[in-house]
């Protein structure tokens, strides 16, 4: 069974003291959900406070991860973060996010080079992908998110591949209070995405990787996308600020070993 992965993707959103209230709101219910063996769990905060984090939840088993890194490992790129940097104070770092790929202009092929870089420093990367509205209503998820799982996982070893999650995220659901159906995101895991993995890397990579579904999770609609075959967890956004809802929304991977 592949073990369920539920991360909280803060965005830019919190501050030093609202970040360390809402790890302490989270940690003891988290800490033993993770105890279980059953869930894996990751809040992924801004830059400036993953080292407050990291150290907040040293030895409960919590993972951390960054929002983003940059390819190089240093160099004359301001502003950017590299992942040497990086795993001082995270295990896992999401790749081509699709506020990334959209507002800054993230190409597919950057993405690729990112996991190149995350995986050589030891990083575990969280690999999103996903369509706009006009994709999906024109029928073309399948061609357009076959076309995404190639192109980031240029000249990646079966190996590596094994190691990764992939999100899922359908770029009209993210925020928009309106998510997938549980079968729709289970289909478009199940034959898009292990569809392209089995392609490149054969079946038992495909059903090997975990893939989580995102966009708009919730506490209340949880429920539907965790019991579906092909989804392994969840990619968390505005829910993941709330920590009653983030961890209702963890405490349902339980269902999957239910
Ligand atoms: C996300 O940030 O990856 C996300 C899925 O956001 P939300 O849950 O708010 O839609």
């Amino acid at each position: 069974m592949r073990l369920p992965i539920l991360a909280g993707n803060w965005k830019m959103n919190t501050n030093l003291a609202s970040a360390t209230e809402l790890v302490n709101a989270l940690k003891n219910d988290l800490t033993q959900l993770v105890a279980t063996n059953q869930v894996q769990v990751v809040l992924c905060p801004p830059f400036p406070y993953l080292d407050r984090v990291n150290e907040l939840t040293r030895g409960t088993g919590i993972g951390v991860g960054a929002q983003n890194m940059y390819f190089e490992t240093k160099g004359a790129f301001t502003g950017e973060v590299s992942p040497t940097m990086l795993t001082d104070f995270a295990e896992y770092v999401i790749i081509g996010h699709s506020e990334r790929r959209q507002l800054f202009h993230e190409s597919d092929e950057l993405v690729n080079k990112k996991i190149h870089a995350a995986l050589a420093n030891h990083l575990k990367p969280i690999v999103c992908c996903g369509e706009v509205l006009e994709t999906y209503e024109n029928g073309e998820t399948d061609v357009w998110v076959r076309g995404q799982i190639h192109a980031a996982l240029k000249d990646l070893s079966a190996d590596q591949v094994r190691g990764l999650v992939i999100a899922y995220e359908p770029i009209w659901a993210i925020g928009t209070g309106k998510a997938a159906t549980g079968a729709g995101a289970n289909s478009v895991i199940g034959i898009s995405i292990r569809g392209a993995l089995g392609d490149l890397y054969g079946e038992e990579v495909a059903q090997a990787v975990r893939v989580q579904y995102g966009g708009s999770v919730t506490a209340k609609n949880i429920d539907e996308f965790i019991v579906q075959p092909d989804i392994d967890g969840a990619l968390v956004g505005g829910a993941s600020l709330k920590a009653d809802e983030f961890v209702a929304i963890c405490r349902a991977g339980l269902k999957k070993s239910a």
